[in-house]
């Protein structure tokens, strides 16, 4: 089947076609490592998840490589307010992130190139760029991309080129689209910067923000790859900005198809501070939310439209994905025991219908239908008491297919209904231990379900999870 995706650089659907048969290079901006990434940010992460699992789904080896932003203006004024070296600062901030991802079951990209490790690279790219004319160094000691020398310049964000102010610079990493300019590709180190600096041809200094991407996504991707993704709102300048450092360097197409997410909205609100309405993943799961209820909500909604994020449908994704927990046991326990009819017709509907859905341009809402279609199937068969084993186990199958690109379901872990009477008690036990901070008798106890053949899991909130070993 083939794959169809709406290119932001053309504003249309079109076929995919890899540049190497069955592989994709993707590029992906990732988080600039200065506090705690917020659910809109995780918006983003979560449809390129969905993207990349999606790839997957349909035979692509992927390899994605995911930028860490640790210097640029907001790490280090927030690193200098904090009083804390930028590496330290920047250290804590890396670390949760990984959890958060871990936390959401966003499958790890293949590399996570930090920007700080990643200068020499830059510079080089810099020094083409000078080089071949498109950069120059101003009285402020900085190095500027000069955008009158590309002529494609705005091609992404669609910028009337006549309107462009020709020599006006700008320095700082973000800014809007009404004061294009010349932009910065190295800064010459001011106080402000404090110790965070870098020798280069043009002097003392740091990297701007967007030469970044352009140097750590050729490094691993090489001069031209297949598709780059990001928020809409990283479009312009920074999309932009790459496409001119990188196409002016090398002459050739960067990038094949560019893939923009749309904002996350709060209560049908821009998510702000002052609104009450912002939300880290740390503020839900400290709330009880489990990683796999805010993973359902945030890939509810097709990913070029606008997710209106709200308390009640972290309510909804828990009360669905419970009845999909429901009826994996009850499939289950088809499995042991009967015989009959094989499922087949319902299976291979859902399974061609959630193709086809992922396949255009990951229409989510479609996917999600044909799952519910089969679960309303195999509920209606085993009421009729004609499933068979044979089917419940294909319905399952189906399932855990789906699941590698949904990746909430977890189809295969048992709940407590099914486990022996003694292994609960052991388990009820130890939670009660751990409540009373007993954790000599909660250790003594897990080892005691192991014994049995059985794992337990903590879970937020002092609640458990009981595997099979
Ligand atoms: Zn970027």
């Amino acid at each position: 089947m083939g794959l169809e995706f709406f290119n932001t650089m053309e504003r249309q659907v079109m076929p995919f076609e890899s540049i190497r048969p069955g592989e994709v290079g993707m590029y992906t901006c990732g988080p600039t490592v200065y506090n705690y990434a917020h659910i809109g940010n995780f918006r983003a992460y979560m449809f390129e998840d969905l993207l990349r699992r999606t790839l997957e789904f349909f035979g692509y080896r992927v390899r994605q490589v995911m930028n860490l932003t640790d210097v640029d203006d907001k790490t280090i004024r927030d690193s200098r307010a904090a009083g804390i070296p930028l590496r330290e600062f920047t250290a804590k901030f890396k670390k949760a992130f990984f959890e958060d991802l871990k936390t959401l079951n966003i499958e790890p990209a293949e590399v996570y190139p930090a920007a700080t490790d990643h200068v020499p690279q830059m510079i080089r790219l810099i020094e083409i760029l000078m080089e071949k004319g498109f950069a120059y160094q101003a009285e402020d000691k900085s190095v500027y991309f000069s955008i009158d020398k590309f002529a494609d310049y705005g091609k992404l964000a669609k910028i009337d080129r006549e309107n462009q102010r020709s020599g006006v610079r700008i320095s700082t990493d973000e800014y809007a689209k009404d004061s294009v300019a010349d932009f910065a590709l190295w800064k010459a180190w001011d106080e402000l910067d404090g110790d965070v600096v870098w020798d280069s041809p043009w002097g003392k200094g740091r990297p701007g923000w967007h030469i970044e991407c352009s140097a750590m996504s050729t490094e691993y991707l090489g001069e031209s790859f297949d598709i780059h993704t990001g928020g809409i709102d990283n479009m312009f300048p920074h999309h932009e900005d790459e496409i001119a450092q990188s196409e002016a360097a090398t002459g050739k197409k960067w990038v094949n198809y560019w893939l923009h997410c749309a904002h996350l909205m709060v209560d049908g609100e821009k998510m702000s501070k002052s609104l009450g309405n912002f939300y880290t993943l740390r503020d839900l799961t400290t709330k009880g939310w489990k990683g796999r209820e805010i993973r359902w909500v945030l890939i509810g909604a097709h990913y070029r439209k606008k997710l209106n994020f709200t308390l009640d449908s972290l309510g909804q994704a828990r009360e669905t994905l419970t009845r999909f927990d429901e009826f994996f046991d009850r499939m289950r326990a088809i499995a042991k025991t009967g015989d009959g009819t094989e499922a087949l017709e319902a299976v291979s509907a859902a399974s061609d219908a959630f193709a086809k859905a992922m396949a255009d341009d990951l229409n989510i809402s479609e996917a999600l239908a044909a799952m519910f279609e089969l679960l309303r199937a195999g509920n209606r068969l085993a009421d009729e008491e004609t499933l068979s084993n044979a089917g419940a186990e294909r319905i399952l199958d189906a399932f855990r297919k789906f699941d590698t690109v949904i990746g909430a379901l977890e189809v295969d872990v048992i709940r407590s209904s099914e486990f022996p009477p003694e292994v609960v008690k052991l388990a009820e036990e130890r939670k009660a231990a751990r409540l009373a901070k007993n954790f000599a008798a909660s250790d003594r106890l897990r080892d005691e379900i192991a014994r049995l053949g059985y794992v337990v899991e903590d879970q937020p909130k002092q609640e458990y999870r009981l595997k099979k070993a």
